[in-house]
C-alpha cells in the first residue's frame, strides 16, 4: 500500500510527475483538476456546479471536492494505493482526508514564483489522454500533437495569464499554509522543482524508496 500526495503551486509539474510515478509504482494518479474538467466537458451535475470556479481559478467548495475524492479512492484500482494530485488544497480538505486515511508521504515541489506564470502559459495538454507538455521545457515530438496518442494538443482555459495569477494568489492564501501543517506531522519532503523533469522524478523516487528502507529498519 502506497498513498502519496503531490503538493505544490499551479504548474509546478505535479501532473507530469504524478503520471510518471503512477507508471513506476502501479498506482493511479487522482488529479482533482482533471476529474473536474472532465465533469465540465460531460456536463454532469458536478460539472455544472463547478464550471465557474474553474473558469476563474477559484477553489471549488470543499464538500463537493471531498465527495469526489472519497468516491474515487473507493474504486477497485485504488486497493494498492494512489497518488493525490491537487488535493488537499485547503485546511478543511486536509482534515477530511485525515479522517479518511493516513498518507505515507507528501512530496512538496518547490519552484520560484516568477517561473510559474511562464510555465503555465506554455503548458499544452492532450484532451484525449491527459498527457502534459510545455512548448519551452517539454515540447511534443511533433508540434501541436500528443506523443502518446497523436491527438491535437490544447491549452487549458485557465492557463491565461490573468487566471494564472489569480490561481497563484489562491494557492498562497489557501493552499500554501498546508505545508507547515504536513511538516509538523512529519511526512513532508521538499523537492527541488528546478531540477528538470528527470531530476525532480529522481528526488521523488529516492524519497519514496526511502520509506520502505525505513520500514525495514524499523522491523529489523
Ligand atoms: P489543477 O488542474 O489542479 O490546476 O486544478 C484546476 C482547477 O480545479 C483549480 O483552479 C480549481 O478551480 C479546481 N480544483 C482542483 N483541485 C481542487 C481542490 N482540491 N479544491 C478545490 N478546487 C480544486
Amino acid at each position: 500500500m502506497l498513498k502519496l500526495i503531490i503538493f505544490g503551486p499551479p504548474s509546478a509539474g505535479k501532473g507530469t510527475q504524478a503520471q510518471r510515478l503512477s507508471k513506476k509504482y502501479g498506482i493511479p494518479q487522482i488529479a482533482t483538476g482533471d476529474l473536474l474538467r472532465e465533469a465540465v466537458v460531460r456536463q454532469t451535475p458536478l460539472g455544472m456546479k463547478i464550471k465557474s470556479y474553474l473558469d476563474t481559478g477559484r477553489l471549488g467548495p470543499d464538500d463537493l471536492i471531498v465527495q469526489l475524492i472519497s468516491e474515487r479512492v473507493a474504486e477497485p484500482d485504488c486497493s494498492e494505493g494512489y497518488i493525490l494530485d491537487g488535493f488537499p488544497r485547503t485546511m478543511g480538505q486536509a482534515r477530511e482526508l485525515e479522517r479518511m486515511t493516513e498518507v505515507d508521504l507528501v512530496l512538496n515541489i518547490v519552484v520560484e514564483f516568477e517561473e510559474l506564470v511562464g510555465r503555465a502559459v506554455g503548458r499544452r495538454i492532450c484532451p484525449q489522454c491527459a498527457a502534459v507538455f510545455n512548448v519551452k521545457s517539454n515540447p511534443p515530438r511533433v508540434d501541436g500533437r500528443c506523443d502518446r496518442c497523436e491527438s491535437p494538443l490544447t491549452q487549458r482555459d485557465d492557463d491565461r495569464e490573468d487566471t494564472v495569477r489569480n490561481r497563484l494568489k489562491v494557492y498562497m492564501d489557501q493552499t500554501a499554509p498546508l505545508i507547515e501543517h504536513f511538516r509538523t506531522k512529519g511526512n513532508l519532503v521538499d523537492i527541488d522543482g528546478s531540477a528538470g523533469i528527470d531530476g525532480v522524478f529522481d528526488q521523488m523516487v529516492r524519497a519514496i524508496d526511502g520509506l520502505s528502507g525505513q520500514t525495514q529498519a524499523e522491523t529489523h
